[in-house]
């Protein structure tokens, strides 16, 4: 069973979709790590991120897969290739250039193989922004996940504070979200929008686990 987990960024997509993995004892794939890993080999290896069919062959080139910090079961670690880029992904620099990596269409359909080879291996909850739309499109479940822009940015703050990684500066925070979210629904190739069956869940003034419930209930109800 595949559970999709859409929604822009910072609407605490990684939270739910790994605490609701947990829960059913699914996996869980974070395709924006994904793309984030083939942003950070693209600036390693020189690749101008305007170049669509030289983005596309780095995402040709390298495998990402994930790994386990021991006694987690949920896969925190990112590798391409045999770099592991579990923390140089989340930083300010990579935020601002995994927007034009993901809107190269020869990278999405790079990517788009390797998440349906992952998905299909086991009950999956995969996270992103085109996964009820274009990646998993019979999903048996299918979330949209939103928060105010506000939110979203007292979280990420948070978040990166505790990882102590990217800005902690609110209002870089807020003006990098709504950026990545203009970038993100306005690309030609699978921009972000809620899947027509998708059920919208905005988790502003909701606590995180009554989230995570409802979507659990949502799997069990279905299966
Ligand atoms: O989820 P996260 O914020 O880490 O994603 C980073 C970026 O990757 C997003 O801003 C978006 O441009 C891209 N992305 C995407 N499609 C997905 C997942 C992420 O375009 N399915």
């Amino acid at each position: 069973m595949i559970i999709a987990i859409d929604g822009p960024s910072g609407a605490g997509k990684s939270t739910v979709a790994k605490a609701v993995a947990k829960e059913l004892g699914f996996s869980c794939l974070d395709t924006g790590a994904m793309y984030r890993a083939i942003a950070w080999r693209a600036l390693q290896n020189g690749v101008a991120l305007d170049d669509n069919e030289a983005l596309g062959q780095v995402a040709r080139s390298y495998d990402i897969s994930f790994g386990h910090v021991e006694g987690d079961p949920v896969p925190r670690r990112v590798f391409i290739g045999d770099d592991e880029v579990t923390d140089a992904i989340r930083t300010a620099e990579i935020d601002r250039a995994v927007s034009p990596v993901s809107a190269a269409p020869a990278v999405r359909e790079a990517l788009l193989d390797q998440q349906r080879r992952i998905g299909n291996g086991g009950n999956y909850v995969v996270e992103g922004r085109d996964i009820g739309t274009v990646v998993f499109p019979d999903a048996a479940v299918k979330v949209f996940l939103t928060a105010s822009d506000e939110e979203r940015a007292h979280r990420r703050v948070r978040q990166n504070v505790d990882r102590g990684i990217g800005s902690i500066d609110y209002d870089e925070v807020l003006a990098d979200l709504r950026r990545r979210d203009e970038a993100d629904s306005s690309r030609a190739t699978a921009p972000l929008r809620a899947a027509d069956d998708a059920v919208q869940i905005d988790s502003t003034s909701h606590y995180i686990e009554e989230v995570i419930e409802q979507i659990c209930e949502l799997a069990r109800s279905s299966s």
